[in-house]
């Protein structure tokens, strides 16, 4: 275990403040007292790891992060159960990922055991920050940049990673939202950084969710970038489609997509609850004519800020696809979210030993 040096803040947000805050958290606005940090150079490796006031960083205008964009994050949630003790989900998956993303952008890789230490330092040190009602947990946002300051093009020799982290409600509201067919952008292509959860990924997404919004709808879906023929995924999210049949259906992993977790749960628990997830590759044309002649029943967005998300409807210039009436969310969609969500808040038998208890 590494010894992360604690400098509690000297400023806390008072507690009348704090349950003012927790009672409706919009995403990512509200955030807890402190951060982690720790620091990487060549020298000395991975050191100076400690937990102190959450603060603005002061880099040098030519730290390469500013330039060429080694930034990667990951996304993961601490809950609170009814016992009142505080747990996170699958963290050893997202220090996985984490140390997968350094390695795809050249970056320092964080040993996965510092990763999850970090974590759980500021849960323990913020833990009154962890909101306990319905569908609230505290985000977290473990993230590293690079920080030389140098304007040559090569990797870093320097970064920093960082953890922060938000109390937050619900992503979406609690009915369906709809999605809008993008057309016009790719968000990944095979040998790019589609795998690695990195800025440049959301960056690229940024225009292509602005039409999305332009034509009255809450995302964008992208498709493979080759043909722009195969559903892909969300710009922050996966994507899963219920059939007749009572298969779900889902793209495969193959370098474009985001492995993600709450994916990866979901096929599993799906099993578990007697419905197959078959990974395959899904036409857009013959999803539009499934959704119509009723083939395709249901869909969904997954992830782990907006847990899963029943899509309503798809949108594209020709026309667009219902999942039932278009606004109710499905059986299998609510059944599934109910398993996961109740695994998460400590409700349920942990069968797969997912969930890691904190404090
Ligand atoms: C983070 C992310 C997801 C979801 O991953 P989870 O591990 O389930 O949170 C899906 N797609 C993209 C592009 C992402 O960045």
């Amino acid at each position: 275990m590494t010894t992360f040096t604690i400098e509690k803040t000297d400023a806390p947000t008072a507690p009348e403040r704090r349950a003012e805050l927790l009672a409706n958290p919009s995403f990512g606005r509200v955030f807890t007292d402190h951060m982690a940090i720790i620091r990487y150079n060549e020298a000395d490796g991975w050191h100076d790891a400690k937990v102190t006031a959450r603060r603005p960083l002061s880099i040098d205008p030519a730290s390469t992060v500013l330039h060429y964009g080694q930034e990667i994050f990951e996304g993961m949630k601490a809950y609170r159960g009814e016992d009142g003790h505080i747990a996170s989900f699958r963290p050893q998956a997202n220090a996985a990922r984490f140390a997968a993303s350094a390695q795809r952008m050249g970056m320092a890789v964080l040993p996965e055991n510092l990763f999850l230490q970090a974590v759980d330092e500021l849960v323990k040190i913020d833990q009154d920050w962890v909101p306990s009602g319905e569908g609230q947990s505290l985000y977290l946002r473990p993230f590293m940049i690079s920080n030389e300051v140098f304007l040559g093009v090569k990797p870093a020799t320097e970064y920093l990673f960082i953890v922060i982290a938000c109390p937050v409600g619900a992503y979406f509201g609690s009915g369906c939202v709809s999605v809008w067919v993008s057309e016009n952008y790719t968000r990944a292509a095979i040998g790019g950084t589609g795998e690695a959860k990195c800025g440049g990924n959301y960056a690229g997404s940024l225009v292509a969710q602005a039409e999305s919004k332009a034509q009255g709808c809450d995302q964008v879906l992208f498709l493979d970038a080759r043909e722009r023929r195969f559903v892909e995924e969300m710009g922050g999210m996966n994507v899963m489609f219920v059939r007749n049949d009572g298969k779900i259906v889902t793209p495969p992993l193959g370098g474009t997509i985001l492995r993600g977790i709450t994916r990866d749960s979901l096929i599993k628990l799906a099993a578990a609850e007697g419905v197959e997830v078959v990974e395959e590759q899904i036409e857009i044309d013959e999803l539009f004519e499934g959704a119509a002649s009723g083939k395709y029943v249901e869909a969904f967005a997954c992830g782990t800020a907006a847990v899963l998300s029943p899509i309503g409807s798809l949108r594209r210039p020709a026309g667009e696809a219902k999942f039932g009436d278009g606004t109710t969310p499905g059986p299998v969609s609510l059944r599934l979210k109910k398993v996961l969500t109740d695994l998460q808040g400590g409700r349920t038998n942990d069968a797969f030993n997912w969930v890691h208890r904190i404090v």
